[in-house]
């Protein structure tokens, strides 16, 4: 590991004036200090902000449909949250299939929503080729590698990197909004705005300014029963997703009044799939019309040779995850 600094600033006002162009944030370290150690990440300065402002940052908020949390609850304080399990299952469910115990009990969800990709190119510096890495450089997944946990949607000719987190597909299912505080001030974001798909600057993945803090997370209508999030992947427990569905239902009589999708496992950044859900809204909801809509989702995939499966495994995750989701109660 490289020297830097490292700062513990008590506030969130004084975390965001500590932070320069060489600065990353520490959470719970879980994706930091690894690519830290990989020599993947170099920063100059490490701003702890476990520390800022005793429990400020780490809250779970209910008001009415509305659900706000702090940036700083761990995954398992909001997995295990029992009113969350009841009113949104699905929420609680990426992060119950994510990681490990000790990871969920450090890892903060403002650093969840930012980890970085797995593409093991990426991770590995002895390859030379890795635009996201090194921009300008190439893709050795690209240009000869294994592509096997690779993306299919939102890929470009530079970069075909998944986007790996679980939880960051049911925030974009369910509209949520990310609150920041930045150089110029506290202000928010949707969800949905805040990872950059890759085209011809995989380096830049989000739309955060230098400086900016992700301080909560709100959801303006959260309540959803009828939800889940499905994830498969290669062994039942400690694996990333290679396909995965967070989807929500609200059924008014026979007929689908409200449907969310979200896409994990197989796309570059948390994926929305809004065609398939408009197909799918105000009609009913069975087995003919779930196999059109993922057809619809799944449409702009391309794949290669190693991970066309994707497109396969990705359209029956998310019928299987509906006919689940029609069978609950709400
Ligand atoms: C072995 C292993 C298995 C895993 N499996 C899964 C899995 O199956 N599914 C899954 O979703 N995840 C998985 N993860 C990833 C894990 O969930 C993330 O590493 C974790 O959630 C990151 O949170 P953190 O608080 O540790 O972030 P950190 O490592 O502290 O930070 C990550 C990044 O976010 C930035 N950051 C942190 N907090 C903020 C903030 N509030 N505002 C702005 N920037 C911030 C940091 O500067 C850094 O760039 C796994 C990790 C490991 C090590
Ligand atoms: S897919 Fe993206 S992250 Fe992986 S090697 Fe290519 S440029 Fe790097």
């Amino acid at each position: 590991m490289r020297p830097f600094q490292y700062n513990r600033p008590d506030s969130a006002v004084r975390a965001v004036a500590a932070a320069d162009a060489g600065t990353q944030y520490l959470g719970g370290g879980t994706t930091l200090t690894d690519l830290m150690k990989l020599d993947v990440m170099r920063p100059t300065q490490v701003v702890d902000i476990t520390g800022m402002d005793g429990q400020r940052h780490d809250f779970i908020a209910w008001d009415g449909k509305a659900l706000r949390i702090g940036a700083l609850t761990t995954m398992a304080a909001l997995a295990d949250d029992n009113d969350v399990r009841r009113r949104v299952p699905m929420l609680s469910d990426a992060l119950w299939l994510a990681a490990s115990p000790q990871i969920r009990n450090m890892a903060r969800l403002g650093g969840n929503v930012l980890q970085r990709t797995r593409c093991p190119y990426y991770r590995d510096t002895s390859y030379d080729q890795c635009n996201k890495r090194v921009p300008g450089s190439g893709c050795a997944a690209l240009e000869g590698g294994v592509t096997r946990s690779l993306a299919v949607l939102g890929t470009s000719p530079s970069c075909i990197a998944t986007y790996p987190g679980d939880f960051a597909q049911a925030l974009i299912a369910l509209d949520a909004i990310v609150e920041i505080l930045g150089k110029g001030g506290p202000r928010s974001l949707r969800f949905a705005d805040l990872h950059r798909l890759p085209q011809s600057r995989p380096d830049i993945e989000t739309t955060l300014q230098q400086g900016d803090l992700i301080t909560a997370f709100s959801i303006p209508d959260a309540d959803f029963p009828r939800s889940r999030y499905l994830k498969v992947r290669d062994r039942e427990s400690y694996a990333y997703a290679l396909a995965s569905t967070a989807g929500a239902l609200r059924m008014e009589g026979d007929t689908i009044a409200d449907i969310r999708i979200g896409l994990g496992g197989v796309a570059t950044v948390p994926w929305r799939a809004r065609e398939a859900e408009a197909a799918l809204r105000g009609g009913p909801l069975n087995e003919a019309r779930l196999n059109r809509a993922a057809e619809i989702a799944f449409a702009g995939a391309s794949a290669t040779e190693h991970n066309k499966f994707k497109i396969d495994l990705g359209k029956r995750t998310m019928v299987r995850a509906f006919t689940e989701i029609a069978g609950m109660e709400g």
